[in-house]
C-alpha cells in the first residue's frame, strides 16, 4: 500500500460515522458528491415510503390523518430539525418549499418592523433569496425596498431604515460561512432582524440558533437532510417572534382549523406559519431523513467534514498547478461549510466527464465546479479516488468532447 492509501485506510477504520454509510443505498463504484444538492436515499425511508402508501393511505386512508399521526407531521418532524440546529421544541415546522418559507420569514419579520421599510442581502446570495424579496417589494407597493449590497459591505449597510437581513449562512457558490452570532449581534444593535437560510448548514456544520440569538431561519430538507427531491422545508421562528403576522395565513396555521371559521384566527405557536395540508409522502421521505442524521453527533460530522475538504484540497493542489483549477472556497476551514468549490473555464464540460467516470458533482455558472462532503455516506478513500479519476480526466483532456459542452435544463 502507498503511505497515502494507508493513511486514509486508517481514517476510514477510526471514523465514528463509518455505519452510516451503510445505511443508504449507493451503487459500487460510485462518488456521490453532489449530496448537498441532493442527498441519498435512506435505506429506511424505502420501508418507510411503502407503509405510507399502502398501509397508511392504502388501508387507513383519511384516519390515518390521526392514526399515523399525519396531522402533527410539520411540527414533529420540526421538533427533531429543531434538535440539529440549536433550536428548541416548538420553534420549527417542517413545511412548504424554501423559497415560500423565505417569503413567509420575510413577512413575518417585517409585521415587527412598524417604520422601516429595507430589506437587506448580500450580492450573490441564491438567487430564489433574491427573487422573493423582489416579488415582495413588487407587492407592497413600493412600501418595502428590497436591496443588495456586496458581501463585505453588508454589515456597514446596517441602518435605522433596515427592518430585516437575508443572509445565507453557508454560501451555496462558494462554501464560505457566516458568523452567525457576530451577524446577529451586528443586526441587533441597530434593530435589524436576521432570516438566515440554512440550507448549505443543517446537517452539515453545528449551528447554535438560540445561542446565536437567531430570530428567524429557513432551509432545504432534500440537501444535507437527505429529505428526497422536492423534500418539504423549514422554518424557525424564535419563541419570542411567534406572535408576528403570518403573511401566507393558511387554514393549518388557524388556531381551530376544524371549526371552518371565516375569520382567520392565528394559532398561537409556530404553527401560525403553516399555510395548508401538509404533503404528507414528502413528510414521510423527510422524517426517515432527519431520523438517520439526528442519530449522528453532528460534532462528529463537521469534524469529518473539515477533514475531507482538507484532504481534497490537498489532492487537488496538483490539479490546481498543472491544469489551471482554482480553490474558490476558503483555504481556512473555520470559515467554510461542507462543500468545496473550484473555479476552471472549462468547469461544465469537466463536471459532466466526470459523471461517466461515475463522480457525481456539480456545475453552478460561470465557471464553478461544486463537490459537495457529507460525512454521513462519503470516505476518505472516495475523495483520493475522486481526484484520481478527474486527474485522468484533465491528462487525457476526455472532457473536451462536443458532448460534454452541450449545456443541459438542471446543471
Ligand atoms: C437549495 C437552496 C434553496 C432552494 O430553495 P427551494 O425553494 O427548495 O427550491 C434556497 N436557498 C439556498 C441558499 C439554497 O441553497
Amino acid at each position: 500500500m502507498t503511505s497515502l492509501a494507508h493513511q486514509v485506510a486508517v481514517l476510514d477504520a477510526n471514523d465514528p460515522l463509518r455505519e452510516f454509510r451503510d445505511q443508504f443505498q449507493l451503487r459500487d463504484g460510485l462518488i456521490y458528491l453532489d449530496g448537498n444538492s441532493l442527498g441519498a436515499l435512506p435505506k429506511a425511508t424505502m420501508a418507510a415510503m411503502q407503509d405510507a402508501v399502502g398501509e397508511q393511505w392504502g388501508e387507513g386512508l383519511i384516519t390515518s390523518w390521526l392514526g399515523a399521526d399525519w396531522v402533527n407531521s410539520p411540527r414533529r418532524i420540526g421538533d427533531k430539525i429543531a434538535a440539529l440546529i440549536g433550536a428548541n421544541p416548538g420553534e420549527v415546522i417542517a413545511a412548504d418549499s424554501t423559497s415560500v418559507n423565505i417569503f413567509k420569514a420575510l413577512g413575518a419579520a417585517l409585521s415587527l418592523q412598524s417604520g422601516r421599510s429595507v430589506i437587506l442581502t448580500e450580492e450573490g446570495n441564491f438567487p430564489t433569496d433574491h427573487y422573493m424579496m423582489q416579488g415582495l417589494e413588487r407587492l407592497s407597493g413600493g412600501g418595502v425596498r428590497s436591496l443588495a449590497v456586496p458581501a463585505g459591505d453588508v454589515l456597514g449597510r446596517l441602518e435605522d431604515d433596515v427592518a430585516v437581513l437575508l443572509l445565507t449562512q453557508v454560501h451555496y457558490k462558494t462554501g464560505a460561512m457566516r458568523d452567525m452570532a457576530a451577524v446577529n449581534a451586528a443586526a441587533h444593535k441597530h434593530g435589524v432582524l436576521v432570516i438566515w437560510d440554512l440550507s448549505h448548514s443543517t446537517g452539515a456544520i453545528e449551528v447554535d440558533l438560540n445561542g446565536s440569538g437567531a430570530d428567524f431561519a429557513i432551509g432545504c430538507g432534500y440537501k444535507f437532510l437527505n429529505g428526497g427531491p422536492g423534500a418539504p422545508a423549514y422554518m424557525y421562528v424564535a419563541q419570542r417572534h411567534q406572535h408576528a403576522d403570518a403573511v401566507l395565513a393558511g387554514w393549518f396555521g388557524h388556531a381551530r382549523p376544524f371549526a371552518f371559521e371565516e375569520q382567520y384566527d392565528a394559532a398561537s405557536g409556530v404553527e401560525r406559519f403553516l399555510c395548508g395540508t401538509p404533503p404528507v409522502l414528502g413528510m414521510v421521505a423527510l422524517e426517515a431523513g432527519v431520523d438517520l442524521i439526528t442519530q449522528a453527533d453532528m460534532r462528529d460530522v463537521r469534524a469529518k467534514s473539515v477533514k475531507l475538504a482538507e484532504l481534497l484540497i490537498a489532492q487537488m493542489q496538483p490539479l490546481c498547478t498543472q491544469y489551471g483549477f482554482e480553490l474558490v472556497s476558503p483555504q481556512n476551514r473555520k470559515e467554510s461549510g461542507s462543500h468545496v468549490s473550484f473555479a476552471h473555464p472549462n468547469a461544465y464540460a469537466i463536471a459532466q466527464a466526470l459523471k461517466t467516470r461515475d463522480v457525481i458533482g456539480d456545475f453552478r455558472a460561470p465557471d464553478v465546479l461544486r463537490l459537495g462532503l457529507t460525512p454521513l455516506y462519503l470516505r476518505y478513500a472516495d475523495i483520493v479516488e475522486a481526484v484520481h479519476r478527474l486527474s485522468e480526466i484533465c491528462v487525457t483532456r476526455s472532457w473536451d468532447r462536443p458532448e460534454f459542452h452541450a449545456m443541459s435544463a438542471v446543471t
